[in-house]
């Protein structure tokens, strides 16, 4: 007798219309990060060095695949052949691919773009290994506690979880036998490994990671994106500021909003609050937002004597609107005199009314210069801020 054949070959299925998203293109389309999900998912399984040939089924009235076809690997087959049922899609696509029915498939939920091509070889060399079993398939261990209710949801038992598994893909079989598996009765059938149980066909389970979810509600995008490494999606962010002002005669000292006695003031357009200058900056950096100045022009009239409080509170506004809110705020002046200590609890009170946080997330420290520099010869003081943002809405 030959020896059955040791190829792997892969299919992906994705002619699912996903319509639990509520988006205006199928799921496998939606864009997590830079790239369509059905590239992550595609590419994912490509790099797996064992598969030597990869099909994806789409659906035949599928209008987005041919945008997405450019971003596949070159050698890869998109076939048109899925029907209404995954089984269905799985057995036409099977079929209109040519593998040999001895071959070795996994086949793979495009809905699963975060699988890592480790886990996926790790399941081929068990099931090439295991000559007891059918095939295999991915599955994690079941964390929760799991219970079965009656029809009121009254709990009627509390299922040990030991031996509890979270089925995923890929699911690996021989092509001839996951047919066979396929064309039968399929009530209850919800993967491939279960029709292939039902047949009596030993199935082993290879533990795979948990970060191979499959994106089915919105808030899995946004999960799935981040494990993918998405930085776009990074759901805080930094920004930094930095001011100086001249010292003058004549002038009230003001500090984050704050009046410091001294006699010498800070000269510029607006009642020139380095420090809160410095904030307003580190705010627009964090949102991506420009400059102070871009949005509060020197050159305009309007800003002459500014209560620097009101810009910092427009530009919190703002960023509020793009979906930002602040999550702290450091900040450092340089001042060479006077002594800013004793106006510290103020000026922080006053950081932290104008970013509409608490005091708690804002710390403002005072040094000198050492006598050195400009600002050492109080010709001027100047600050630093940063500031860290979190996004607001998923
Ligand atoms: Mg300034």
């Amino acid at each position: 007798m030959p020896k059955p054949s040791q190829k792997v070959v892969a299919l992906v299925c994705a002619a699912g219309v996903g319509s639990r998203m509520g988006l205006s293109v199928p799921k496998q389309y939606m864009k997590l990060g830079s790239r369509p999900m059905l590239v992550h998912t595609v590419r994912a399984l490509s790099a797996v060095e064992r598969i030597s040939d990869l099909v994806v089924v789409v659906s035949p009235t599928d209008a987005y695949i041919d945008e997405v076809i450019p971003l596949l690997p070159a050698n890869v087959r998109v076939l048109r052949c899925g029907g209404r049922e995954r089984a269905e899609s799985v057995v036409n696509g099977l079929v209109a691919a040519g593998f040999p029915g001895d071959a070795w498939v996994l086949v793979h939920d495009a809905a699963r773009p975060c699988l890592r091509p480790g886990e996926a070889g790790q399941l081929i060399d068990a099931v090439l290994t295991d000559e007891t079993v059918s095939g295999g398939i991915l599955a994690s261990p079941v964390a929760d506690t799991v219970k079965r209710t009656d029809e009121n949801r009254r709990i009627v038992e509390t299922v040990p979880r030991k031996a509890l598994w979270r089925a995923a893909t890929p699911q690996m079989f021989r092509v001839r036998e996951l047919i066979e598996a396929l064309s039968g009765d399929l009530i209850g059938i919800t993967d491939e490994a279960s029709a292939m149980e039902r047949l009596g066909r030993p199935v082993r389970i290879v533990q795979g990671r948990t970060t191979n979810i499959k994106v089915t509600e919105p808030a899995d995008a946004l999960l799935a994106s981040l494990i993918l490494g998405d930085t776009a999606v990074v759901p805080v962010r930094v920004g930094q500021g930095y001011d100086s002002h001249r010292l003058v005669e004549g002038r009230p000292l003001i500090l984050g909003g704050v009046t410091v006695p001294f006699e010498l003031g800070l000269d510029g357009h607006s009642d020139s609050d380095v420090l809160l200058h410095a904030v307003t900056d580190a705010v627009l950096g964090a949102a991506a937002l420009g400059d102070i100045g871009q949005h509060f022009p020197p050159s305009d009239p309007k800003w002459k004597g500014a209560d620097s409080r009101i810009l910092l509170e427009a530009v919190v506004a703002l960023a509020a609107d793009k979906g930002w809110k602040v999550v702290n705020c450091d900040a450092t002046v340089v001042a060479e005199r006077p002594k800013i200590g004793p106006h510290m609890p103020a000026i922080r009170a006053s950081v932290a009314r104008c970013l509409g946080v608490s005091e708690d997330v804002v710390n403002v420290k005072a040094k000198t210069n050492e006598k050195m520099d400009a600002v050492g010869r109080l010709e001027g003081m100047m600050a630093q801020a940063v500031v860290l943002m979190a996004r607001t809405e998923a």
